[in-house]
């Protein structure tokens, strides 16, 4: 087997956050020396460059964009949804997002996809759908329609249950679909500015949810809470992560530490437009510094679209700046979201045996912002991810909105917080961003770069999620 060595840069060793020099080999998928002075069968030139094991996104929706930038997403075609995803996963695996959990939106069909080779991506792991109690965010029911689904078929079941019985059959019924992981929302929407510190279901259907999905094979439960008492009855009934967190207390932190939930902020729903909702961005600055400082174990997810999918590395500057530091959020974005899924001893360093993701930055710098404009090369199981074809822009008929930064809807949190009617009610047109100039200074040459397609994800929001 060839080995290819990967040399004259630096590795980051993310579980200390230092970087040194050194050279990396990969045989096959896997990483199978790290050190200085080695030898391989090719050589790529890493000099001037930092290597960094792949980011993990561990809360995407990689399959919305499609139906939430429609002005009547009931015009779309079933297809569309997954289709959509395509230039999502593109783009994320070209920023260096080798590995993303999905919070729901898609189905175990995207996933063999890309285990096919059919179409290109990161490896993805599947929720389906969010469960929820009746009248929860999840439940797709409006006055004048009843039940209005967006999204049901059979790969994609019922995610509506009542009591713990319930609990267990819906917990059956998603990993019947092939879900991966169990997502439920303990709390409302904060888009929708209802029932955010409300809990929306009992310590009894929680521990089912959470004893049901550890007897399906040792499956998780990830919990939208945004409130600090569905985060911290989720903690104690054993939920794996708490996603959102924005209000999260004192007594929930200790909750989680004690039980061993990770915490997963999804910064970018309050900070991608902080003007929005300020005293938000103060409130889920706070969550995090509390839990840092209780010991709860911090990983990276976005919650994107809540920003473009070209945005998704902004998450790793907004938990330095929130506190856990340049070396600290470089870890929650890969060795500890490895840790959260389940994956640590595959993935998530740049060590001997462990599965050959990689991405190689220009510079040495641990500063996480702007970190899109630094990307130089990315690998994936090993395969060095293919450029963006010349003159790739946006889907054909893609629209594209104002371009104004910020002019993305960031309304804290639209994918979780969706709407069963469709409506846009502020009339405001989709759009999409296109990642940075064509030129990037100090980057590869066009044909080496790991571009970004500017035609995923960029759409920015529009009202049906809020
Ligand atoms: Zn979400």
């Amino acid at each position: 087997m060839t080995r290819v060595l990967l040399t004259g840069g630096s590795v980051l060793d993310v579980a200390s956050g230092e970087a040194r020099p050194a050279d990396v080999v990969m045989e096959g998928d896997r990483i199978v020396a790290v050190g200085t002075g080695l030898d391989g069968d090719e050589a790529v030139d890493c000099t001037g460059g930092m290597l960094l094991p792949g980011f993990i996104d561990c809360h995407t929706h990689v399959c919305l964009p499609a139906t939430y930038h429609e002005d009547d997403p009931l015009d779309m075609p079933r297809s569309a949804r997954a289709l959509a995803a395509v230039p999502v996963l593109r783009t994320l695996l070209r920023l260096g997002v080798t590995t993303v959990r999905d919070a729901w939106g898609a189905d175990a069909g995207l996933k063999l996809a890309l285990e096919r080779g059919w179409i290109e991506g990161p490896d993805l792991f599947v929720s389906l759908r969010q469960v929820c109690t009746t009248g929860g965010i999840g439940d797709h029911w409006a006055p004048l329609s009843g039940s209005l689904d967006l999204f049901g078929d059979p790969s994609m079941p019922d995610p509506v249950f009542c009591g713990a019985d319930g609990a267990r059959d819906v917990v059956r019924r998603m990993v019947r679909a092939g879900a991966d992981w169990i997502k439920v929302t303990a709390t409302g929407s904060m888009v929708r500015g209802t029932g955010v510190h409300d809990v929306q279901l009992t310590a009894e259907e929680m521990r089912a949810l959470v004893d049901e999905a550890d007897r399906q094979g040792r499956r998780g439960v990830m919990v939208h809470a945004h409130g600090a008492r569905g985060a911290e009855l989720a903690a104690r009934a054993g939920a794996r992560s708490i996603e959102h967190g924005t209000w999260l207390d004192e007594s929930a932190v200790a909750a989680m530490a004690e039980s061993g939930s990770w915490f997963v902020p999804t910064l970018s729903t309050t900070h991608g437009d902080p003007d929005r909702r300020p005293a938000a961005v103060e409130a889920h600055r706070r969550a995090v510094r509390l839990a840092v400082e209780a010991g709860v174990p911090v990983a990276m997810g976005t919650d994107n679209p809540v920003r473009p999918h070209t945005e998704v590395l902004r998450e790793i500057g907004y938990l330095s700046d929130a506190g856990l530091g340049p070396a600290g959020a470089l870890r929650a974005a890969t060795l500890d979201a490895a840790r959260l899924l389940g994956l640590a001893d595959d993935r998530g360093e740049v060590a001997p045996g462990k599965r050959a993701d990689l991405v190689l930055l220009d510079g040495t710098d641990l500063d996480p912002a702007r970190l899109e404009d630094r990307i130089r090369s990315v690998w994936h199981n090993g395969r060095q991810v293919p450029a963006a074809p010349t003159g790739s822009g946006r889907v054909a008929g893609e629209r594209r909105g104002d371009e104004r930064p910020g002019s993305g809807r960031a309304d804290g949190e639209p994918p979780d917080g969706e709407r069963p009617d469709g409506g846009r009610p502020d009339g405001e047109r989709p759009g999409s961003e296109r990642p940075g100039g064509s030129e990037r200074p100090g980057a590869a040459p066009p044909d080496q770069r790991a571009a970004p397609d500017s035609s995923a994800g960029g759409a920015a929001l529009n009202g049906t999620t809020r």
